[in-house]
């Protein structure tokens, strides 16, 4: 067995902020039985699929991270899907619309991997990852097996997911999708991108998504701008200037000016709307105590 592994290695540019520093250990699995070989045998991987919801410690990460970007094959079998956890839903969406299966469109407009979008319960476009999923394959670090899980017991709801909870890694999902004239699938597709040109940043703008999760019946966008945060920034990060509830990386910022930005607008909210927000995108990798201090105040609600 032959698994890719890069040591020291700097991963600013695997992810869509542009921030981050080394990694000890990243591995690239090619199949699923090397995936499942480093989950038995490594300790406290970290797991990524496309880096897309994710801010990473200019500090770099101690320990091993395993990348899921080479697990990434596609069965297409009538509306059956099963795709590896690796795959970019990008790439899923127009394995669909090639097979006039509906509803993977809203893919088509953001970067994550099918792995990460389980995780997150990813939706936009009145579609949801969890729409047309039937099962996945999982592994469980703890009892160190694989098993297979209903969706029903994924316990889905606004981005979150069981395997926010449980020790599962995803290894892959089917889905059972419906049939639709290619024709209409492309123009909802084609609307999907042109909504995202105008009212979200592209990736030449680097960015993590929403920074903020929606509190319940509120836009978190909204109560942001209300706060008046659109003029902060820290170093190289600022708000980005169409929607409030998105950081963009100019080109140099570290991961310490979007935790510092992450505090003032969650400081802003709390001040003006006595709301706490709760960040939509996960924090990997070390901390100076200042860090600590904030991720404590905005992640743990300290
Ligand atoms: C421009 C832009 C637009 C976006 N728009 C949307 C949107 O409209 N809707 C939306 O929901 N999100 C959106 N996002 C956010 C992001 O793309 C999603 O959250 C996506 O699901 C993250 O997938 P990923 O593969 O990049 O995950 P990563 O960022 O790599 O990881 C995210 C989390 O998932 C976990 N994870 C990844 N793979 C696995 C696995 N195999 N098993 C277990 N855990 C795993 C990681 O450990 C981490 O905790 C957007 C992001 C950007 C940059």
């Amino acid at each position: 067995m032959y698994i890719e592994v890069k040591e020291n290695y700097d991963i600013k540019n695997m992810t869509s902020f542009k921030i981050g520093g080394r990694v000890d250990k990243l591995y690239f699995p090619g199949t699923e039985s090397e995936f499942i070989y480093l989950l038995k045998t490594l300790r406290y991987p970290v797991i990524l699929g496309n880096w897309s919801n994710v801010l990473i410690s200019s500090a770099g990460i101690r320990g091993s991270v395993i990348s899921t970007s080479k697990m990434n094959k596609i069965e297409i079998e009538d509306t059956t899907i099963i795709a590896q956890c690796g795959v970019k839903g990008p790439k899923l969406a127009k394995a669909a619309l090639e097979n006039g299966l509906t509803g993977f469109e809203f893919m088509s407009g953001f970067p994550g991997s099918i792995g990460g979008n389980i995780y997150m319960n990813a939706s936009a476009h009145s579609q949801s990852i969890s729409d047309f999923l039937v099962k996945v394959g999982v592994f469980d670090l703890e009892k160190k097996e694989t098993l297979i899980i209903e969706k029903r017991t994924l316990d889905f709801a606004y981005r979150s997911s069981v395997l926010q909870r449980k020790p599962y890694i995803l290894l892959w999902a089917e889905f059972d999708l419906a049939k639709k004239e290619k024709i209409q699938i492309k123009s909802f597709i084609k609307k999907i991108l042109n909504f995202r040109m105008t009212y979200q940043p592209t990736l030449s703008s680097p960015n993590a998504g929403s920074v903020f999760k929606n509190p319940e019946d509120q836009s978190a966008g909204r109560l942001l701008d209300k706060a008046g945060v659109k003029n902060f920034r820290v170093g190289g990060a600022r708000i980005w200037d169409k929607h409030a509830n998105f950081i963009v990386n100019t080109g140099n910022a570290t991961s310490s000016d979007v935790l510092e930005l992450m505090f003032m607008m969650y400081n802003a909210v709390k001040e003006k709307h006595h709301i706490r927000l709760c960040p939509e995108i996960k924090y990997f990798g070390e901390k100076t105590p200042r860090e600590e201090d904030i991720c404590n105040i905005i992640y743990n609600q300290k």
